[in-house]
């Protein structure tokens, strides 16, 4: 394991620096008054069971309004049994380099793909194969040719991580042929995928496309969701639907990890997926989010010089920045946070290989509109100095 240095970086951010570095939601998306009404029905209805030890694959309750949540909103079938709670997505991603990472082993991820993914694998020491994205997704003809290459030269392809919508850190979508066409490379090679699956529920435009695992006949696909950006984050609660068996060996790894997740978050959510409060919430997110990307849209053609060029998200939390080839990104940091006081994430961190140096990860969410203006315009000068 190693120290990020973007955290190390960041810590040199001090109060008048504007931050694009985290990937926080706004608070103002939290649902904080039905919180505090379910917080204390779930005191009163079921006290012993909330403020208990629990089982590790999670309460049955919230599986089963994870089961209903899923297909009714996502067009995902599952049973309780194959869906197992984890703290956050992010155990989820634990749990799969415990489970199936061997070192050696090759694990194929978008390139870029979600960094934490990458630093959680890292320790149990895979090959990490990326494979390109356009304006599409994951470019699958691609992936199609390394698959065949890795098989030929008799690679263990473990699995391949996608975030097919609003992909963290480029904002991408994958597109609905892409996804049929990549579950029929992962049936022809016999190959598993794990969809990693965030930021569907508030696509800020009608973009028709479905789970890579509401399409799943043969059971391929391990799919990981979240409450973070539809509930809360500070929650800590994520959700996976499997096989069966997956689910078993995520059980066994999660018991030594941390026994359960928060019986009492769990229950809490549950009542939320009851009582609708996430379906509710779910427009200002989307309505919230889209505004303040449009924002960073403006303010980015307004004040970035000419060569730099950024993704249009169709959801999510991200913009991707790419700067003139000359600018290291880390080293731009620097500067950026000490001389114009503003920070974003480096985008080298975010690539298997460490291959490009001049793109950045600019998150939209948690700064205020004025936050936004200002700081993308700091941004650009930081970019015209360097
Ligand atoms: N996967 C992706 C793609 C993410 O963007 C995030 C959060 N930034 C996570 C997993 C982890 O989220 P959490 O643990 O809060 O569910």
């Amino acid at each position: 394991m190693t120290a990020s240095e973007i955290r190390e970086l960041l810590r040199w951010a001090t109060a008048d620096v504007i931050s694009f570095g985290g990937g926080m939601p706004d608070p103002s998306t939290f649902p904080i008054e039905d919180i505090a009404k379910i917080v204390a029905y779930v005191l009163e209805a079921y006290p012993h069971k909330a403020l208990q030890y629990g089982s590790t694959e999670g309460v049955l309750e919230l599986r089963q309004e994870i089961a209903k949540f899923s297909e009714s909103f996502r067009g995902i079938r599952a049973r309780p049994e194959n869906i197992i709670v984890t703290v956050g997505s992010q155990e989820a991603l634990e749990l799969l380099g415990r489970v199936f990472i061997d070192p050696g082993d090759v694990v194929i991820t978008e390139n870029p793909t979600y960094l934490a993914a990458l630093q959680a694998w890292r320790v149990y020491q895979p090959r990490l194969v990326g494979v390109p994205m356009d304006e599409h997704g994951m470019v699958v003809e691609i992936l199609e040719e390394r698959v065949k290459q890795l098989k030929a030269e008799g690679a263990r392809i473990k699995f391949i991580y996608t975030i097919p919508t609003a992909q963290n850190p480029s904002g991408l979508t994958m597109s609905q042929d892409r996804r049929k066409y990549l579950l029929e490379v992962a049936e022809r090679f016999d190959l598993m995928i794990v969809e990693d699956d965030p930021y569907s529920y508030f696509l800020f435009e009608p973009i028709e496309v479905s789970p890579i695992k509401a399409l799943d006949k043969n059971d391929r696909v391990i799919y990981l969701s979240t409450a973070s950006k539809i509930f809360a984050p500070g929650f800590r609660l994520g959700w996976v639907i499997a096989k069966e068996d997956v689910v078993k060996w995520f059980n066994l790894a999660k018991q030594s990890l941390n026994l359960n997740t928060s019986n009492f978050v769990q229950y809490i959510f549950a009542e939320g997926l009851r009582r609708n409060v996430v379906l509710k919430n779910l427009p200002h997110v989307r309505d919230l989010y889209k505004r303040k990307r449009d924002a960073m849209l403006a303010a980015l053609e307004t004040y970035m010089p000419p060569g730099v060029s950024w993704t249009r998200p169709s959801g999510g939390m991200f913009i991707w920045v790419t700067a003139p080839p000359h600018i290291d990104t880390k080293e731009l940091l620097k500067t950026a946070v000490t001389q114009y006081k503003v920070a974003f994430v480096p985008g080298h961190g975010f690539f298997v290989d460490q291959s490009v140096r001049n793109a950045m990860r600019l998150n939209f969410t948690y700064p205020s509109f004025e936050q936004i203006n200002e700081g993308i315009r700091r941004l650009a000068m930081a970019i015209k100095g360097a």
